[in-house]
């Protein structure tokens, strides 16, 4: 399995991340760490080809998980008495797709292969859509950009340029500006490419398979369209003399084109089912709330294609290592002869990958009442840190959250990063299924460094690289499992931890 080499030398790396003086090792931590390995060996083997939901290998995943949550003597909390939680999903994509283009009187023809079309459920027609032409559609305070004031979109299918603009500071992306589109009521939102090499690839990637919760309303129309055939629609509305730099003056505005685009998609949809693992360590009194622990076990499966030596993303540190941190936080709340207080959840989910959809769906159909819900702390990415690393968190910035894990973690001897760097990454892990309900999330553990967390993004992540080839630093991860034991005891005490009110 070919490894690509590390981005940074080792020595920087060293120094990046001071380490505690030296001093023995506890032996309990030593068992912890050969426990964690037996974990992410098997879960990140070739035989469960990368863990993708709806797999033979992602069901030989699920299965391990409950049967430790078994052995541990969790009791099943996925209904029907056993700990699956059953999670509708449907794979949906582009089968034939055509649009009808008639501007300024005319019909301009657009071949199936000069854009790309997606969204809906089954056989998607629409009307004679109005057609709102945006620029690149950047709406900036701060660069006094305003394309869409006093400008409708309800309805419409409104065209904006893919790229950033030149020379306007902080443009939000193009999915950002998109979503804000279908927000204010867009019927179909379309990107214009420029770059004419580029878009196959980008029109094959659009036209790739998408994965939605079933109960889930289908996702809204959106695509692309290439360069040639932006041109051609230019030409006919009267907007090839447009240039970029016009488009970032400040007295810019969409415009609605003279004419109308009707749309059609024949989708073809594949549902199946996928399960959260779903446990319960009972606490002495339930009625004192919640704690729940998150760990995703998917991944991406059979990522290249075939005939490449490697196909597998094993998804070792994400999230092999997550739920083997899970399952030894688990262990080591049981063995802790300490009952908590409040019950203490544990869900494995499903769909992490494919958007958070296995964290949604189970927000939607919680185990326990959301209102008990005390804290959800998610495990993902954690084999990153070596032992010592300070302790750093997502979800900083709740003040007894924060209160909680700083104490913890100085009773423990642990340094403190005190950065909230890691918030950028909350809607990307899946405690924003609950974070966006209003309920404490966090993510906590020397893996929440910025610089260790964008050196593995920059290199492994979401690759076949992502395997059990590389050198994995499980005595941070034992250590942030000694970490999580007392963490879980405290939150899991209403006398220790309150949340705030909501
Ligand atoms: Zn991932």
């Amino acid at each position: 399995m070919g490894r690509l080499p590390l981005a940074i030398p080792p020595l920087l790396f060293l120094a990046a991340i001071p380490l505690q003086p030296l001093g023995a090792r506890p032996a309990a931590e030593a068992d912890v760490e050969a426990r964690l390995r037996g974990h992410i060996e098997t879960l990140a083997a070739d035989a469960m080809e990368g863990r993708k939901p709806g797999t033979p290998g992602g069901d030989l995943a699920a299965g391990y998980i409950a049967s430790q949550f078994a052995g541990l003597g969790l009791v099943p909390g996925g209904g029907d008495g056993g700990f699956y939680q059953p999670v509708k999903l449907v794979e949906r994509r582009s089968g034939t797709i055509a649009a009808d283009w008639r501007i300024a009187g005319t019909v301009v023809s657009i071949a199936p292969t000069e854009m790309a079309l997606r969204g809906g459920d089954g056989a998607v027609r629409t009307a004679a859509l109005p057609i709102v032409f945006g620029g690149y559609g950047v709406e900036d305070a701060r660069a006094g950009l305003h394309p869409f004031e006093g400008v409708d979109v309800k309805g419409a299918a409104v065209l904006i340029l893919s790229g950033q603009p030149e020379g306007v500071a902080h443009a939000p992306g193009y999915a950002a500006r998109r979503e804000a589109l279908l927000k204010a009521g867009a019927a179909a939102v379309l990107r214009i490419e420029t770059d004419e090499q580029g878009w196959p690839q980008l029109r094959d990637t659009l036209n790739e398979p998408r994965n939605e919760l079933a109960d889930d309303a289908p996702a809204p129309i959106t695509g692309a369209l290439s360069p040639a055939a932006w041109q051609r629609i230019a030409e006919a509305a009267g907007l090839s003399a447009l240039t970029p730099a016009d488009m970032v003056k400040r007295d810019f505005r969409a415009r609605r084109i003279d004419g109308t685009a009707a749309f059609s998609i024949d989708n073809v949809s594949r549902p199946y089912t996928s399960w959260n693992i779903v446990g319960r360590l009972p606490g002495n009194d339930p009625a004192a709330g919640a704690l729940l622990y998150l760990a995703h076990w998917d991944h991406l499966g059979l990522c290249r294609p075939e005939g490449v030596p490697d196909r597998i993303c094993n998804g070792t540190v994400d999230n092999a290592s997550g739920v083997a941190m899970m399952l030894e936080v688990a262990r080591g709340l049981i063995q802790s002869g300490k009952r908590p207080v409040r019950d203490i959840w544990f869900v494995a989910t499903t769909a992490e990958e494919m958007g958070l959809l296995g964290a949604h769906a189970l927000a939607k159909a919680p185990p326990v009442d959301a209102a008990k819900i005390a804290a959800v702390l998610n495990f993902d990415t954690v084999a990153i840190a070596p032992r010592g690393a300070p302790v750093a968190m997502l979800g900083r910035g709740q003040p007894a959250l924060d209160a909680a894990v700083d104490a913890v973690s100085r009773r423990m001897g642990r340094r403190i990063n005190p950065s909230d760097a890691a918030n950028a990454l909350a809607q990307r892990q899946d405690g924003w299924a609950f974070a966006q309900q209003g309920i404490p999330a966090a993510m906590v553990g020397g893996s929440l460094n910025m610089d260790l967390l964008q050196a593995y993004l920059g290199q492994e992540y979401h690759k076949p690289g992502d395997d059990l080839s590389q050198p994995l630093p499980l005595d941070g991860v034992a250590q942030d499992v000694e970490l999580h034991v007392a963490l879980g005891l405290m939150l899991a005490d209403p006398k220790r931890y309150r949340p705030p009110p909501r």
